[in-house]
């Protein structure tokens, strides 16, 4: 499943830098599906049509946030999720309303970053 960040977070950006798949942002930031993967265009997501290339509005205006639709809980890239290690107030944590199996993790980091 893919992780969120709680209003515990104290804004101090440890994570950012070190999400592979370009989806947390700061507080108060627009974000877009394209932001560091390989989307482009209308992208299906779940039961969701996305695109890729919209400027979206920010998901949180008091915290850093996590872009469920990117977040593959590092999969591909670590062995766990880097955001949870390197949070000094352990707000990175699994969203139990975004459940998904390793095997659609796997995918969806395909999906992400074009890979057959
Ligand atoms: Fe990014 Fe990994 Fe954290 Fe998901 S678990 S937000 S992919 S660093
Ligand atoms: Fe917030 Fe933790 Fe990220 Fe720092 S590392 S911005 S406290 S979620």
């Amino acid at each position: 499943m893919a992780l969120k960040i709680t209003t515990e977070c104290i804004n101090c950006g440890a994570c950012e830098p070190e999400c592979p798949n370009k989806a947390i942002y700061e507080v108060g930031t627009v974000w877009k599906l394209s932001d560091g993967t390989s989307l482009k265009g209308m992208v299906q997501f779940k039961s969701l049509l996305i695109d890729a290339d919209a400027v979206q509005v920010p998901k949180s205006n008091k915290v850093y946030f996590i872009v469920t639709e990117k977040c593959t809980e590092c999969i591909g890239f670590n062995n766990e999720p880097q955001c949870a290690s390197v949070c000094p107030v352990d707000c990175c944590i699994l969203d139990i309303n975004n459940i998904e199996s390793k095997d659609e993790l796997l995918k969806k980091k395909k999906m992400l970053h074009n890979e057959k």
